[in-house]
């Protein structure tokens, strides 16, 4: 990419940072849950008028897919941001802190909103320069893994169909002014169970007649930790996390039903594959030896998140190019999920880390009540979003 292309992203970025924090700070003071994001899309359409970009709002619901045609033919690049909040009640003395009762933009998604804005003033910006397309996408719903989904279904990656795709995400634990790259595997897939023991209901003094669903289902939750550690391959990483158990009503009463949700992740494609079998055996004989009925009710939510190797280049030099030498971190795959894998499933492209950590309070978890970002790392984002884009149009095309 010719240095006056980067230098012009790295200015014209800078120039729009405070406009960024104000952008960011309306969205954090009005966080919505995913598929109610009215008023953040409201905010995004008003400032893609002002910038003269075509767009669709209302794609699945709330979301936003628009183009940046630029002065010649060419392949497309896409660019997407997350818009969700979620249901925390944020705890911060800052002004702009949530004025929504308890929901919050706790996973910086109202940065990676400000990030895209900014990205796409800059790149209307260099229109000239630009040959091929630009396509954007501010996606409801990451939160409860339904967005990009519903964006694909609703037709958000055809006409221009995408030849390359960017999304960034916010991480703590980067100082700020760094980017975290993987190439492969960088994200775990998420697969929800939901089981239903039913037993037969009495008195606590006389378990004899009855089966209890709270043994059984005690036992199901020991059970189901052999998953991991017996049945699947112990170089491939799983989680399986019962998270809710809910049954019974008195301290006499033998329950007749309980119920378990949980939730399970790994990093390979073809042990999620494996893992419905591989429950619903532990069901069918833990109900067996229980004497209980157990109802296993297993939802495959998101693939495996898995970045292109080349396109994760073209993240590593533009990010160098724009930040500078020794900005850019590798970083471990994680066994947090992000819903972009559907797009990534359709097009090569890379998701990658922004640092936003610098100070102890910036530096508190994605998804506590107390997260904060800081705010320097908005044009950062936007600028590497920019020339990720640039320099993927250039290689595509040289490609052809
Ligand atoms: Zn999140
Ligand atoms: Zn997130």
């Amino acid at each position: 990419m010719r240095e006056e292309i980067t230098s012009s992203i790295r200015a014209r970025a800078q120039d729009l940072q405070q406009e960024l924090v104000n952008m960011r700070r309306k969205l954090h003071s009005h966080p919505e849950l995913g598929f109610e994001e009215t008023q953040t899309a409201k905010l995004i359409c008003k400032k893609l008028d002002q910038l003269g970009v075509k767009y669709q709002s209302g794609v699945a619901g709330t979301g936003i897919v628009g183009v940046i045609e630029g002065c010649d033919s060419g392949p497309t690049v896409g660019l997407r941001a997350d818009m969700d909040a979620l249901p925390i009640s944020e705890e911060s003395r800052k002004p702009y802190i949530s004025k929504i009762s308890g929901v919050m933009h706790a996973c910086g998604h109202d940065a990676h909103v400000a990030c895209l804005l900014g990205a796409i003033e800059v790149l209307v910006e260099l229109r000239k320069s630009i040959r091929g397309c630009i396509k954007f996408i501010f996606q409801p719903a990451e939160e409860i893994d339904l967005g990009a989904k519903a964006i694909i279904a609703a037709g958000g990656l055809k006409y221009p169909k995408p030849d390359a795709f960017f999304a960034l995400h916010c991480n703590p634990d980067i100082p700020v002014g760094y980017v975290g790259l993987r190439s492969g595997i960088v994200m775990a897939s998420i697969d929800n169970i939901r089981i239903e023991v039913t037993g037969l209901g009495g008195h606590g003094a006389m378990p004899q007649k009855c089966v209890d669903s709270i043994v059984a289902a005690s036992a199901l939750v020991m059970n189901l930790q052999t998953v991991t550690s017996r049945a699947i391959d112990p170089l491939k990483p799983v989680v399986m996390t019962v998270g809710t158990f809910r049954a019974g009503t008195a301290s006499n009463i033998i329950a007749e039903k309980a119920e378990l949700t949980g939730s399970i992740r790994c990093l390979d494609s073809e042990v999620q594959q494996l893992l419905p079998n591989i429950i619903q055996n532990i069901c069918d004989k833990t109900a067996l030896t229980f004497g209980a009925d157990v109802e296993l009710d297993y939802e495959n939510r998101v693939p495996v998140l898995v970045n292109s190797k080349s396109m994760t280049d073209i993240v590593r030099r533009s990010t160098l190019a724009v930040l500078g030498e020794d900005k850019v971190l590798d970083i471990a795959a994680s066994m947090g999920g992000d819903d972009f894998a559907f797009i990534l499933k359709e097009v090569p492209g890379t998701y990658f880390h922004l640092g936003v950590g610098s100070s102890e309070k910036t530096r508190m978890a994605l998804h506590n009540s107390q997260f904060d970002i800081d705010e320097s790392c908005l044009s950062i984002g936007a600028a590497v979003l920019a020339s990720s884009a640039m320099l993927a149009l250039e290689e595509l095309q040289q490609q052809g």
